[in-house]
């Protein structure tokens, strides 16, 4: 990216273009502090600089999704009702804060039940693209894990990765991470 410079040669105000259609986020490691076996709403922890990075993007028009795998359903340690109330936790903790998630979506099986959805396979992604109407390759996936990327890479959406310190790691001025 080119960076504006001023007559008098110091920067000026970028204002960024949006290169993506829509910003899809995987919930735990990124949004949240990933914790096993997550099933209440005392278990959620956003973490630092999360609600920065979706206001953003939400300022410029851009849609928020999460997507997130949920064998903790299949398992039948909770219900989908649980993780509902855990999402809607999640998206009014976030609006505190200035950051609105458009809406989430997740797969509930287990790996036994080789549904289409669970990440890596990018079911759940092509479920985000028909609601929104939008091509894939034009999307931005921010995820934490390899099955986050294999899912990505499966359908043609661009990804970044992140680390431990979740979508704070992601610079949206250069679209990378930071300390990678
Ligand atoms: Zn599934």
């Amino acid at each position: 990216m080119v960076l504006p410079v001023s007559h008098s040669g110091s920067m000026v105000s970028v204002q960024l273009k949006p290169t993506f259609k829509c910003l899809i986020l995987d919930r735990d490691g990124v949004i949240i502090r990933d914790v096993d076996h997550l099933t209440k709403i005392e278990q959620v922890e956003i973490l630092p600089g999360a609600a920065d990075r979706i206001a953003a993007v939400n300022l410029m028009g851009i849609p928020v999704v999460v997507a997130t795998n949920q064998s903790i359903v299949g398992r039948g340690m909770c219900t989908n009702e649980d993780v509902q109330a855990v999402n809607t936790y999640i998206a009014t903790e976030l609006a505190k804060m200035g950051a609105f998630i458009d809406f989430f979506v997740w797969c509930p099986h287990t790996p036994e039940d080789n549904c289409y959805c669970r990440k890596p396979k990018p079911g759940l992604l092509y479920r985000i693209a028909n609601k929104l109407k939008l091509d894939l390759r034009e999307c931005l996936m921010i995820g934490d894990a390899v099955t986050d990327k294999k899912a990505a890479i499966a359908c043609r959406c661009p990804f970044v990765m992140v680390g431990k310190g979740g979508l704070a790691e992601w610079d949206l001025s250069t679209g990378k991470t930071r300390d990678r």
